[in-house]
């Protein structure tokens, strides 16, 4: 008998909601991460008394993703606060000012209206044939009214940190908008987890262990064992090597089924490619390329004083700084938890994207971005020069995520289940996903369980999966 009924490597997001939902159907299930924390991209962790997060930020789920889950693990997904406006930056005035004045037109809001309904009468899988186009030869069918494209296309921007309109993708950003219209009425939503994100991840550990099944931290997994089309288990260093080059001496742990949450980047680091077909490995290494990482100067400063430009819960975007001339995004993290500064100060987070210049491993380019996203926030927002506390942070390894262009999403992504070998799963955003980001890892674990347990958790219509 095997050791476990499956193996989970890494226990981020898409990892312990795999595991948590394996363990309450009565699997025996072992989930290892080589950190020694939880929440792989989504930790978060103190420094000076601010609490500053890798790569939780908001959590985009109307309530069908990661906060069904929780529902269905008997627990609770409280959202907290969330975004109340977004205000966009005129590159050409140097002012800021609310996309809703983009679309206040009486005659606008009708536009927008029958979008939406348009929208919410088009089936996902229709929206699925749209893999290979830009979301505006969909909306171009529906609208000329440049508000309304705009209200879609700035949303684009924020979730995807895609800029031009010809690199957003139709399929991924309409399953987005409509879900949020579908659920929230609303045509963006995400939110602060009430409790926070290191309570999100300990209640979804907790959920594992509760029901039987075993997490383990600061356990690397070296391989994935594949013998005749199968999976076997996985390898693991010996615990307690002396030497940090000690290699083959690994102690095996056993089980049917193996679900990797590893990105498309590393991912072929524990599974061999020579036990997949090359097409397959090709299209993993194709999404791999660093030309298709979200990658962004990132920077955390905390002041004295707000400085909001509409409203403290808002969230900020633009399609060209004024000296970099990269897009971006900056909220103020503090306006949603006020717990992750200390009194009285405020902390602000943004974002200057860098991917569209292809140079992520040049790090004099980068020094020399991040000079100049230093300079135009203070330009954008007078007050920021004032600060109190400052950290660059520098989103490419890891990235955000695989960027989401036509060509580069749905049906042209390595299917999360591998093709040739019985029991391997990779539940990642990074596979054949819809959208980015913590919920939809969360919902790429629940397709590859539903498909081990052979039938749906819940019904489909109460939501989608991939
Ligand atoms: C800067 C930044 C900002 C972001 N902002 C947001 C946001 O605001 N909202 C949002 O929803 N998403 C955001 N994201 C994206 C989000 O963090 C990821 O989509 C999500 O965390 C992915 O979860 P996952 O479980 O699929 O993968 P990961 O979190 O990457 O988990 C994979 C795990 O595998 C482990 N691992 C790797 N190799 C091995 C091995 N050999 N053996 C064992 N374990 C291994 C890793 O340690 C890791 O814990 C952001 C990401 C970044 C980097």
């Amino acid at each position: 008998m095997s050791d476990f009924d499956a193996i989970v490597i890494g226990a981020g997001a898409a990892g312990l909601a795999s595991a948590a939902l394996l363990a309450k159907e009565g699997q025996r299930v072992l989930a290892l991460d080589r950190s020694n924390y939880l929440g792989g991209r989504g930790m978060a962790t103190d420094d000076e008394g601010y609490r500053l997060n890798l790569g939780a930020h908001l959590l985009e789920d109307p309530g069908s993703g990661i906060t069904k889950i929780f529902e269905h693990l008997g627990m609770t997904l409280g959202h907290g606060p969330s975004n109340t406006d977004m205000p966009v930056w005129n590159h050409d005035s140097e002012t800021w000012g609310s996309i809703r004045d983009r679309y206040a037109g009486a005659g606008d809001r009708d536009e927008l209206k029958a979008v939406i309904q348009a929208l919410l009468e088009t089936p996902y899988e229709e929206l699925d044939g749209l893999d290979n186009l830009p979301m505006r030869s969909w909306l171009s069918k529906h609208t000329s009214n440049q508000g309304v494209i705009d209200l879609f296309e700035f949303i684009t921007v924020m979730e995807c940190m895609t800029e031009d309109w010809w690199d957003h993708s139709a399929s991924d950003n309409l399953f987005n908008r409509k879900m949020h219209y579908q659920e929230k009425r609303t045509a963006a939503y995400s939110f602060w987890p009430e409790g926070g994100w290191d309570n999100l991840f300990s209640e979804l550990r907790d959920a594992v262990v509760n029901n039987g099944g075993v997490v383990e931290l600061g356990r690397s997994v070296s391989r994935v064992l594949i013998e005749d089309g199968s999976i076997r288990g996985v390898c693991l260093p010996r615990s307690g090597a002396s030497l940090q080059n000690e290699i083959f001496h690994d102690e095996t742990v056993t089980a049917p089924v193996v679900i990797s949450t590893l990105p498309v980047w590393n991912v072929l680091d524990v599974v061999s490619e020579s036990h997949l077909p090359d097409w397959y490995v090709n299209q993993i290494k194709t999404l791999a390329q660093d030309r298709w990482r979200v990658s962004y100067a990132h920077l955390s400063i905390a002041t004295e004083e707000p400085i909001p430009v509409l409203d403290r819960q808002e969230i900020a975007t633009w399609l060209h700084a004024p000296i970099s001339r990269t897009s971006g995004f900056m909220f103020e993290q503090t306006a949603l938890d006020p717990s992750v500064a200390p009194e009285g100060k405020y902390l602000y987070v943004m974002g200057a994207m860098l991917h569209k210049f292809n140079r992520g491993r040049d790090k004099e380019f980068v020094r020399a971005k991040f000079t100049e996203f230093e300079k135009e926030v203070e330009i954008m927002w007078p007050g920021l020069e004032d600060n109190v506390f400052k950290r660059r942070t520098y989103v490419f390894e890891p990235s955000f995520g695989v960027i989401q262009k036509p060509g580069l999403v749905g049906k042209f992504r390595p299917h999360w289940k591998a093709p040739n070998v019985e029991g391997l799963y990779f539940a990642s955003e990074t596979f054949q996903s819809r959208g980015i980001g913590i919920d939809r890892a969360a919902r790429a674990g629940l397709s590859c369980v539903e498909d081990i347990l052979g039938r749906r958790l819940w019904p489909l219509e109460e939501g989608w999966r991939y």
